[in-house]
């Protein structure tokens, strides 16, 4: 996270973000009520494990919401891909 950002979309933020951390609940739902039955192990063999990000970033100035390497790779790029 200490790594310098810059928005892929509007290209000129470099200082405003929303850091989204993703939180993973497995969790078992009853079919029919939907309530919450049982929250499931991480290592439960038939529960498919989250793979996905763990941080999401959000730019503070344009709103749009993605991948933190796709702010650091714009940073080191030194450029958006959109230039106004
Ligand atoms: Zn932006």
């Amino acid at each position: 996270m200490e790594i310098p950002y810059l928005c892929p979309a509007c290209g000129t933020n470099r200082t405003r973000f929303n850091l989204i951390q993703q939180t993973v609940r497995p969790v078992k739902k009853d079919p029919q009520t939907g309530e919450i039955m049982e929250e499931v192990d991480a290592s439960d063999p038939l529960q498919a494990p989250y793979r996905g990000e763990e941080l999401r970033v959000q730019c503070g100035v344009c709103g749009v919401v993605e991948t933190e390497q796709r702010f650091v790779k714009t940073a080191r790029r030194g450029t958006g891909e959109k230039r106004i």
